[in-house]
C-alpha cells in the first residue's frame, strides 16, 4: 500500500480525551497490515542497522519497535516517570496544563550513537523536546526525528527547531 493511503486510515475523533482536543487515532492504520507495514518502511528508510531507534511512550513505541526490528537495530524505550526500574535521567516538560517527566535508562545507549527518534503525533514539540534532552544527556546524538503527523497550528517544529536548529524532523502527514 502506498504510504498516503496507508496515512489516511487515521482518524480524527473530536472531543478526545476532553472537550476541544482532535484525537488523531491511529488504530485503523495498525490494524491494517498493509497499512502497518507501510508506514514502517517510510520510518525505516531514514535508518539503517547502525542506527539505535528511540520511540516515546507509548504510541511511539508500536512505530520504533517495528522499525527496530525490520532493520535489526536496537530499540530504547523513552517512558513516563516511574517506569524505568534502573538509573535514569528525567527531563520535565510543559502539558496544555500542567506539566509532565519523561525518564531513559542512563545506559541505553553507548557514547556518540546515531539515534533516530519517533513518535506518533508531532502537537505542542514539548514531548520530543525533552525525549531529545534526554538522549543528548545520555550522550547519543539525535540524528533525525520522525512522527507520523504533524498538527501544524501547535507549532511544535518551530519549539524543536529553536532549541535544536540541527535536527531534521520529518511528518509524513501536516493536518
Ligand atoms: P506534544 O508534546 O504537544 O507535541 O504532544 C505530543 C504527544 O502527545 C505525542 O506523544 C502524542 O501521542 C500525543 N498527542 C498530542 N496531541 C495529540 C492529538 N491531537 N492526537 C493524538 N495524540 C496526541
Amino acid at each position: 500500500m502506498h504510504i498516503d493511503q496507508a496515512l489516511q486510515l487515521i482518524r480524527d475523533v473530536p472531543n478526545f480525551p476532553k472537550p476541544g482536543i482532535l484525537f488523531k487515532d491511529i488504530t485503523p492504520l495498525l490494524s491494517n497490515g498493509a497499512a502497518f507495514n507501510s508506514v514502517t518502511k517510510e520510518f525505516a528508510s531514514f535508518a539503517d542497522s547502525s542506527t539505535v531507534i528511540a520511540g516515546i511512550e507509548a504510541r511511539g513505541f508500536i512505530f520504533a519497535s517495528a522499525v527496530a526490528n525490520s532493520l535489526g537495530s536496537g530499540f530504547v524505550p523513552i517512558r513516563k516517570a516511574g517506569k524505568l526500574p534502573h538509573e535514569s535521567v528525567s527531563a520535565k516538560y510543559g502539558l496544555e496544563y500542567g506539566v509532565d517527566t519523561l525518564e531513559i535508562h542512563k545506559d541505553a545507549v553507548s557514547h556518540g550513537a546515531k539515534v533516530l527518534l519517533i513518535d506518533d503525533v508531532l502537537a505542542t514539540g514539548g514531548t520530543i523536546a525533552a525525549a531529545i534532552d534526554l538522549i543528548q544527556r545520555i550522550g547519543g546524538d539525535v540524528v533525525h526525528v520522525l512522527a507520523l503527523l504533524e498538527i501544524s497550528g501547535l507549532s511544535g517544529r518551530q519549539k524543536i527547531n529553536e532549541t535544536y536548529p540541527q535536527i531534521p524532523i520529518t511528518s509524513f502527514l501536516v493536518s
